[in-house]
């Protein structure tokens, strides 16, 4: 493999149903950076069928090109096909760093694609940048510049650990979603669109998807969502939950919880923040009978302003919190949100 041959950052630009999932656009974001860094471009790899007309999209968010495969075969997600699509495009252009969603369609398709590209992957990544490997020079080993750094909780989330994939090209990594952030779309951008076509041979060993049932969701996306009322173990039942609701209907926020609380079977896992749930940013993180364990705080601490009730002064969450307060969150909570309340009403 001569990597030399191996050049620029291509983003997997994941689509359902015909519209581009928020991850592709926060990818985008980051292969902005990382092709700053390596004076290269940007490029979206768009997979589906009718979805030509979804191009500009990615040049609104940083694509400089966009290689579309459009073909009825690429309709549903079907692992074969995409796969096939996917590896067909990265043996043809030669990427040096290809980003795919860590969604349940990237940690699907990444590792087929870079086991088909004899490459590695490094699954989960929370962190991407470009620098030396190794990371200090060893005496006696050629220290190699401009590798892809790759960052992920490692053993449970007990410690962090960064990767290379120094010898092999194109070095790949899924990306979990709500990590990078987008660009402020250049409204108005065209892409630069190559069409390619891998040459489907359709296989009767190909998954057949009888039918789709889709679930019906009533609930705000929390990755979504500007303010968050989270709560944990110390909420005590589900029925408590009832004060965070309250709180949350006032502010126009959005409950969610930690992974205590899905265990216990309180809260659906939907709304689990953390290693193992969602990672969230909203503007204001209400962390409520939340201990503030590592995995908790990997999913929240970028969170604008976090405000932190706990009974324990010494519960590590307060290390995370702009804001806290000590106490019992069943007399702390009704009193914030009467407080509030008074507020906005007074306001208007
Ligand atoms: C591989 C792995 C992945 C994980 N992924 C996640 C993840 O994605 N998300 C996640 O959240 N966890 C995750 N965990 C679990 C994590 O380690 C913690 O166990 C979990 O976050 C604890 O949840 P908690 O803070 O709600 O409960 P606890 O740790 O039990 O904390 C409860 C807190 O409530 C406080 N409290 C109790 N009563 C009151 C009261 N009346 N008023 C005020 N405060 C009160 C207590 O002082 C305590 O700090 C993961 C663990 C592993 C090993």
């Amino acid at each position: 493999m001569n990597l030399e041959e191996y050049k620029g950052v291509y983003v997997f630009a994941q689509q359902v149903d015909n519209e581009i999932s928020s991850i592709a656009f926060e990818l985008l974001g980051k292969a902005k950076d990382l092709a700053k860094d390596l004076n290269t471009e940007v490029t979206a790899m768009l997979l589906g069928s009718g979805i030509k007309g979804l191009a500009d999209q990615l040049a609104e968010y940083g694509a400089d090109k966009v290689i579309v495969v459009d073909d009825p075969e690429l309709k549903e997600y079907r692992t074969e096909p995409y796969a096939h699509a996917l590896a067909s495009i990265i043996n043809q252009y030669k990427p040096e760093i290809v980003l795919v969603g860590a969604t349940a369609i990237g940690r699907d398709l990444g590792p087929r694609v870079s086991a088909r590209v004899a490459t590695g992957l490094t699954a989960d990544c929370t962190v991407l940048e470009i620098g030396d490997f190794p990371l200090q020079a060893v005496p006696g080993q050629e220290q190699l510049h401009n590798q892809l750094l790759m960052t992920r909780p490692a053993f449970g989330g007990n410690t962090i650990a960064t990767i290379a994939c120094p010898y092999n090209r194109p070095q790949m990594a899924t990306v979990r979603a709500g990590v990078m952030q987008k660009i402020d779309p250049i409204k108005g951008a065209k892409a630069v669109v190559e069409e390619f076509n891998p040459g489907f041979t359709p296989d009767n060993k190909y998954v057949e998807i009888l039918d789709i049932v889709k679930s019906v969701v009533d609930t705000v996306d929390i990755m979504d969502a500007k303010i968050l009322v989270s709560g944990g173990r110390g909420v005590g039942s589900p029925e408590n939950f009832k004060l965070l609701e309250d709180l949350a209907d006032v502010l126009g926020g959005t409950v969610s919880c930690s992974r205590a609380v899905v265990d216990s079977g309180w809260k659906p896992k939907d709304l689990q923040v953390g290693q193992t749930g969602k990672t969230v940013r909203p503007n204001v993180y209400f962390a409520i009978g939340i201990s503030g364990a590592i995995q908790h705080v990997a999913g929240m601490e970028e969170s604008d302003i976090i405000v932190a009730i706990n009974k324990d002064a010494d519960a590590p969450i307060f290390d995370v919190a702009d804001y806290g307060i000590v106490g019992d969150l069943n007399k702390i909570v009704p009193k914030l949100t009467e407080a509030l309340k008074a507020e906005i009403a007074a306001a208007k």
